[in-house]
């Protein structure tokens, strides 16, 4: 942990099923329970409310593999908060779940001139905090983060 606390996300009623399954490494997505859409909680708002069929019935959740593939990314030069100043570089990257979701987070474990489209990764989390196990990528395989 730096001496300064990064800034973390905000466990809203919504979500604390995926930041609890977080806790037992699972990645959960939603599933719509009228039309049967994935979404990822992370972006989705705090009122549940179905971007395909428009339905406000509470989702399912259900259990990700956690591997995909990179869609796009971003090498962070310059810390934006002072908290991350001993991290960069660092990349931020897109990738698409097997589940045909999208996901961002940081890519762990690959040089910034390593990283390839369709690069084959999977999830692992971090623990920042007593409640926060904050997914990431890693290269699909890598035994380190
Ligand atoms: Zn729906």
């Amino acid at each position: 942990m730096s001496k300064i606390d990064k800034p973390l996300p905000e466990i809203t009623a919504d979500k604390k099923p995926f930041w609890e399954a977080a806790n037992r490494n699972e990645l959960l997505l939603m599933k719509c329970v009228n039309c049967g859409q994935l979404r990822n909680p992370l972006y989705a708002g705090d009122s549940f409310m179905c971007p395909n069929c428009n339905t406000t019935k509470p989702p399912e959740w259900v259990k990700a593999t956690g591997h995909g593939k990179i869609l796009t990314w971003t090498v962070i030069y310059r810390a934006f908060h002072p908290a991350f100043a001993e991290e960069v570089p660092y990349i931020a990257a897109v990738a698409t779940l097997d589940e045909g979701v999208r996901m961002i987070a940081n890519l762990r474990g690959v040089k910034p001139e390593d990283v390839r489209g369709d690069m084959e990764v999977e999830v692992f989390f971090e623990k920042l905090t007593e409640d926060i196990n904050l997914p990431q990528f890693r290269p699909k395989g890598a035994k380190s983060n």
